[in-house]
């Protein structure tokens, strides 16, 4: 049976750090993170992701907000009020919530975040940074599962083969590069891979991030190997969140594999946190 990489504790071990960051912030009396994230008409998902992380932040001390623009709002409008962010200097990292409304080109949106003030690292400018390896922040959902992979790692991802399922821009692609860095070869899978059970059987490490329900079954993976589950699937008929693999099938072959919730889930806020006091920094 594999071992259960305990997100729930890398996040908490994160977050220490950044309390103790932002509390040599204030002694400094130095500029405290400041966190807006903009939303664009409303989304239930987003909302409770949205009061996790400003839960967190509180907790952490670093200051958070949230501006709610209406949902048809016009592109000079966004770009309007994020220029006017951009000009305070409290402000020290904006988000942009998504799913943004279908009027908006979400490219253009973010292009009008200044790099200093992407947390997200979402901007074209930090996609390209995460490309040359000169980034000082990366995706959260991406570095966070960097992050699980390594704790199941001791000795390093160099070499390992780790099949990608999902090639967004949020998670798979730069996730990609985050691993190439490390010395692993990745391979990116998506919905036109030929055959997806035998690209993740000849991994070392299987990632997810699909948003499809039982999309990794035990017969994908082979013994041993590391499975790191970013899907976040909520089930209306069973009230749960599922991850993108069946977890007992999974967790029967593999080595380690994270559970969802508790997983990657929590990195990504803690790492978020971890992200603001970078950039107030
Ligand atoms: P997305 O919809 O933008 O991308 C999904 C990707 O998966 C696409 O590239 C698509 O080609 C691929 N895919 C879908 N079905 C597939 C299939 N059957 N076979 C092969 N490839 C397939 O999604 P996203 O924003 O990257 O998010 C992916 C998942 O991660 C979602 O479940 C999302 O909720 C979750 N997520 C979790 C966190 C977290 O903190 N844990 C954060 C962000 C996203």
């Amino acid at each position: 049976m594999a071992l259960t990489i305990d997100g729930k504790a890398i996040a908490k071990q994160i977050r220490q750090e950044v309390k103790s960051g932002v509390a040599a912030l204030l002694q400094e009396k130095a500029r405290i993170p400041k966190i807006v994230a903009v939303e664009i008409g409303h989304d239930d998902a987003s909302e409770s992701y949205t009061r996790n992380q400003a839960r967190t932040a509180e907790r952490l001390g670093i200051h958070h907000r949230l501006d709610s623009l209406p949902a048809d709002a016009p592109f000079s409008a966004v770009k309007e009020h994020l220029n006017d962010l951009a000009a305070d200097p409290k402000v020290t990292g904006i988000m942009l919530q998504m799913p943004l409304p279908s009027h908006l080109d979400e490219s253009a949106c973010r292009a009008q975040i200044p790099l200093a003030l992407d947390v997200e690292a979402v901007t074209p400018e930090a996609a390209g940074r995460v490309l040359q390896n000169t980034h000082t922040v990366a995706p959260c959902t991406a570095m966070a599962a960097m992050l699980c992979l390594e704790s199941a790692c001791p000795e390093g991802l160099s070499g390992l083969t780790v099949a990608i399922v999902g090639r967004s821009g949020i998670v798979g692609r730069p996730l990609a590069m985050l691993l190439l860095h490390a010395n692993a070869t990745p391979i990116i899978c998506h919905t036109r891979t030929k055959d997806l059970a035998s690209t993740l059987r000849s991994a070392d490490v299987v990632i997810a991030a699909a948003g499809r329900p039982n999309l990794v079954t035990g017969d994908m993976v082979s013994n041993g190997a590391i499975a790191i589950d970013v899907g976040t699937n909520w089930i209306e008929s069973e009230n749960r969140l599922v991850g993108d693999m069946d977890f007992e099938g999974v967790a029967a072959k593999a080595s380690a594999i994270t559970p969802v919730p508790g997983g990657v889930g929590p990195v990504t806020v803690a790492v978020l946190m971890r992200n603001a006091l970078i950039l107030a920094q």
